[in-house]
């Protein structure tokens, strides 16, 4: 295998990151085991069925503002107040020409009124109202319907499952969805040098973080996570620890060992018993990446840099986990615009992902790095709140320029 060439160097070999992304994607099918969950238990899960209201929403003409239910007809003339309603209230009787009721937000429209005068646009004399303008035909009334109609799709399957999904579902009053089962997902760390957190570090060893930044990313995604623990380089454990994730797992994650060094096994190993594909990455940090398959398992192999680890699993292993979990529109994070507020650094070869942080000051929203960009420089991924693109011939950006962010918190 070849050599990894120095930073500035572009290799033409190297796959860019829409490449990997697409080829990715294209290997990476929808679960289609499925179970039923109430909906308190949904989020999050991916919608295996499409949803129709039952219904109409809102079920009845109802009112948007407190104020008035009247004829529009009657123009400005008073109205006599016959009665009230409020939401879950109804008013029983009729609105007759030159009468109003009084209704707040959400009360059922009455009988015979077809308008809502706002009650900063009545005058109140005694029982009887003066308004201010010429209530509209219309006016301030929710219509049956203009929500969803009875039988059309509310929500197609496919639908990734956040809040203001679960609400739509509730506001059908569907209690139970059906949903694709959850990912299973098995990850391990490998290299000799790792040790678990709270023991005591010899020369040369580090604590395992990855594992920390791993169990995190997935379970926001909300994927059954299977830790495998740390394994150490050495061909015949990582052979076996392979065989068995991908026994147990849908997906499967390492990180470290995928490089081109003596002790990096992982995609020799995977070439002997899977189909890999070993990627030199054309970007900056995450240059060495192993996809491929593990028997019915989906395999990446990610760097073991700490900050490569997490760059690569958000841009590579998040939009494959979340086809595989059924989600049917493509997820990439998603890319802004905004303007540099210092200067980067930059040599032109690589697609760079810098940490970054927003600020929001009297210049508008700008965007600047968080100083240290080494892949193993932990604290500056920490400290960030999104990632600066700069494409891969770009040179160094001024202050000013416009630069591509995604950001890292909201992911899906
Ligand atoms: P590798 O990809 O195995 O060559 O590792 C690259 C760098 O990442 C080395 O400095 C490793 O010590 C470090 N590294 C690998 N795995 C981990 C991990 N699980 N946690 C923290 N650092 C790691
Ligand atoms: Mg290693």
């Amino acid at each position: 295998m070849a050599h990894c060439c120095s930073d500035n160097e572009h290799d033409p070999l190297a796959k860019s990151v829409e490449e990997a992304r697409a080829a990715i994607l294209a290997s990476s099918p929808a679960l289609t085991d499925t179970e039923v969950l109430h909906l308190s238990a949904a989020l999050g899960r991916v919608l295996a069925e499409d949803i129709c209201a039952p219904q109409p929403v809102p079920a009845w003409p109802n009112s948007a503002m407190d104020g008035y239910a009247l004829r529009s007809s009657d123009g400005e003339a008073p109205r006599k107040l016959i009665g009230h309603c409020f939401a879950g209230h109804p008013f029983t009787g009729v609105v007759g020409p030159g009468e109003c009721v009084r209704i707040m937000t959400g009360a059922v429209l009455p009988e015979g009124a077809d308008s809502v005068l706002i009650q900063e646009l009545a005058e109140i004399q005694d029982k009887t109202i003066l308004p201010q303008q010429h209530p509209a035909p219309g006016a301030n009334i929710r219509q049956a319907g203009e929500d969803l109609q009875p039988g059309v799709a509310a929500l197609h399957a496919g639908t990734l499952l956040r809040p203001a999904q679960l609400a739509l579902i509730a506001s059908l009053g569907m209690a139970e969805v059906k949903v694709f089962r959850r990912l299973r997902v098995a990850f391990f760390s490998t290299g000799d040098e790792l040790r678990a957190l709270g023991s005591t570090l010899e020369a040369g060893q580090i604590y395992d973080s990855n594992r920390y930044a791993l169990q995190g990313m997935l379970q926001r995604l909300g994927c059954e996570v299977l830790d495998l623990g740390r394994i150490l380089d050495d061909p015949e454990h990582l052979q076996n620890t392979l065989q068995q994730a991908a026994d147990m797992a849908d997906l499967v994650i390492s990180t470290g060992g995928v490089s081109v060094g003596d002790a990096d096994y992982i995609a020799e190993l995977l070439g002997r018993i899977g189909s890999i594909n070993f990627w030199k990455m054309n970007m900056k940090p995450g240059r060495p990446l192993a996809f491929g398959q593990l028997g019915e398992a989906t395999f990446f192999g990610l760097p073991g840099n700490p900050v490569s680890t997490m760059v690569t699993f958000y841009q590579f292993v998040q939009p494959c986990i979340l086809k595989r979990m059924g989600k049917s529109t493509p997820w990439t994070p998603a890319v802004l615009k905004i303007p540099l507020a210092h200067p980067l650094k930059k040599k032109p070869g690589r697609t760079d992902f810098q940490r970054g942080v927003l600020i929001s000051g009297e210049n508008g929203l700008q965007v600047a790095g968080v100083g240290q960009q080494a892949s193993h420089i932990m604290s500056g991924l920490a400290h960030a709140d999104c990632l600066i693109i700069l494409a891969a011939e770009a040179d160094a950006a001024p202050a000013g320029s416009l630069v591509d962010v995604q950001l890292l918190e909201g992911l899906v």
